[in-house]
Parts: C-alpha cells; sequence; structure tokens
C-alpha cells in the first residue's frame, strides 16, 4: 500500500511536468510557413502543444489569427518573432519571445527589416534589368508568393526564363559572392535587434546555434556578444539534434547564465525533424525560458 501511495506521489510532479508542452520556434503564412495562423494552432493542439510561440520572420502579422485560433482550442499563444541580423559576416537569427505587439517602438524595428528586405529585392532587380534581364524584379516577387523575394527565387526566375540552365548556374553567373546580383543584406545590428526585442519586455533568444556551423569557440564569441547586447537565452533545442550536440548546447548556456529555449523551427507538414511539439524536453539542469512567465506556465513543475 505505501508502495502505491509513493508511486503515486512520485508520479505527480512528472506529470505536471508532461501536462506542460512548449514549442517556442514556429511559422506560419505569415513568412515563410506554409500553415496558416489558425491551422498551424489546430496542428499544435494535435500534437500536444500547450504553449505555442508564433515566430515568424520580421513580422507579428499573425499573431492576432493564432490568438483568436488559441482561444478556441485551449492553446496558449507567446507571441513572438524570429529578427534577421549579421554579426562578423554572418548572418543570425535573433527569436524575440513574449513580446509587446503594441510597441511602437518594436513595430518600427520590424518595419525597418521588412523595407530592408524589399530593397535589397529591388536593387537585384535592378541590377539585373541593366545587365539584359528584364522583369526580375517582378518575376521573382511572384515566385516568392507571400514570402519576401531573395536570391533563390530570382535564381528560379533567370532559370524559367531561360538565361541559366540550373539554380547553381544563376547563382555562378549572376547571384553568387561577387556578382551583379550579390547586393549584401542590411539588417539591424545584433545590438539593435536585441535592444527592440528587449526594449518592448521581451526575452531575445539566440536562434537554431547550430545551424550556423561555426567553431564552438566562434560561437561562444556571438554569445559574449549577445550577452553584451543584453540577451539572455538560447535554443538548447532546435528541432533534431543529437544528444551530444545538446549536451553542448546545455554548456554554452551554463557557462554563460543563460535561459534555455527549444522549438521545432516548423514550416510545413511532412518534415519530421521540425515537427510541432517534437523538441519540447529540456534536459533537467537548463533554467528554462518559460520560469519568466509564470502566469503563462501557471501549473508547471520540475521535479
Ligand atoms: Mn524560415
Ligand atoms: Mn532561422
Ligand atoms: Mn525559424
Amino acid at each position: 500500500m505505501l508502495e502505491l501511495v509513493n508511486m503515486f506521489v512520485n508520479a505527480r510532479p512528472l506529470c505536471w511536468r508532461r501536462a506542460l508542452k512548449f514549442d517556442l520556434h514556429c511559422h506560419s503564412t505569415a513568412s515563410d510557413g506554409i500553415l496558416s495562423p489558425a491551422a498551424l494552432v489546430s496542428r499544435a493542439k494535435i500534437h500536444g502543444v500547450t504553449h505555442l510561440a508564433l515566430t515568424d520572420h520580421d513580422t507579428v502579422a499573425g499573431i492576432a489569427e493564432a490568438e483568436r485560433a488559441a482561444a478556441t482550442e485551449g492553446v496558449t499563444i507567446i507571441p513572438g518573432v524570429e529578427m534577421s541580423t549579421q554579426w562578423c559576416g554572418i548572418g543570425i537569427h535573433i527569436l524575440g519571445l513574449n513580446v509587446d505587439i503594441g510597441n511602437k517602438a518594436f513595430a518600427e524595428s520590424l518595419a525597418y527589416q521588412r523595407d530592408a528586405r524589399v530593397a535589397r529585392a529591388e536593387e537585384i532587380g535592378k541590377r539585373l534589368e541593366k545587365a539584359g534581364v528584364p522583369g526580375a524584379w517582378q518575376g521573382a516577387v511572384a515566385l516568392a508568393g507571400s514570402e519576401a523575394a531573395g536570391r533563390p527565387h530570382f535564381a528560379q526566375y533567370l532559370v524559367s526564363e531561360g538565361y541559366v540552365k540550373s539554380i547553381n548556374a544563376a547563382f555562378k553567373q549572376y547571384l553568387g559572392a561577387g556578382k551583379l546580383g550579390d547586393v549584401k543584406q542590411v539588417w539591424l545590428s545584433l545590438e539593435e535587434v536585441v535592444g527592440a526585442i528587449t526594449g518592448c519586455g521581451g526575452e531575445a533568444v539566440i536562434a537554431h546555434p547550430l545551424k550556423y556551423k561555426m567553431t564552438l569557440s566562434k560561437l561562444r564569441q556571438l554569445v559574449l556578444a549577445f550577452s553584451q547586447c543584453g540577451g539572455g537565452a538560447i535554443e538548447v533545442i532546435s528541432g533534431a539534434q543529437t544528444d551530444s550536440q545538446t549536451k553542448s548546447m546545455v554548456n554554452l548556456a551554463a557557462r554563460f547564465s543563460l535561459l534555455a529555449s527549444c522549438g521545432s523551427d516548423f514550416h510545413a507538414p511532412g518534415q519530421g525533424w521540425q515537427e510541432l511539439g517534437r523538441y519540447s524536453e529540456l534536459p533537467q539542469s537548463c533554467s528554462p525560458i518559460w520560469d519568466m512567465w509564470p502566469s503563462l506556465a501557471a501549473g508547471y513543475a520540475r521535479e
């Protein structure tokens, strides 16, 4: 009998822990995701997610729809965003979690990022036009659909119009490093991005640290620079990764006293390595970012 009681007592915290499932990184049709915000929330619900952060690229346009759907599905939405920046010439993504989407300065920072994207595409289009490729900008925009037009869309256009035989050839002749379509993207700086997020009360998080293919020492430099800008969290888990990669990210977070986040980076159904809700378990030694949101994560307990 005592054994039975103990089993029950020991099982309780585990149940609570399992009862809450955080996926703090995903995309909807508001940026380059395939599902509408409402469909995304329904899919998250099916996969047991209780707390979902919608983190579209440089926009919070999908948050209101996600929140409406979440209210009927019984899911909690954490308003989020994924912002692009550059650090030491490397493209870096920073998540903003629990951001205030009504904050004016924050909205202006996002508008700057979107304008920068559009201006770059227009510049690539102009240069191609001069080089004898008319209509490239319109073509790339049409191919991009709801996404912002980027070099891959120009490459597709060049192939479809017969200027080159392959995407590779398009980059080699027109779009690759040092070619006429190699227009540098000018994002807000790391400091400005972190400032925009923390300035409206959000948490800044280094997204998918393993995807930058940096050495560990370079990654440490990035984390140091990020912390010095006021950033306080890192994705310890981002989609499918090995145990040793996870361990290395846990150590990195501990070394710089960063909070730990986790997410799928879901973009589209059928990609199992980034299914919603699949990467919600943080190692016990981590300090989860949701400890910063006691009211959102009420009921959560750690063993
Ligand atoms: Mn994306
Ligand atoms: Mn990203
Ligand atoms: Mn992403």
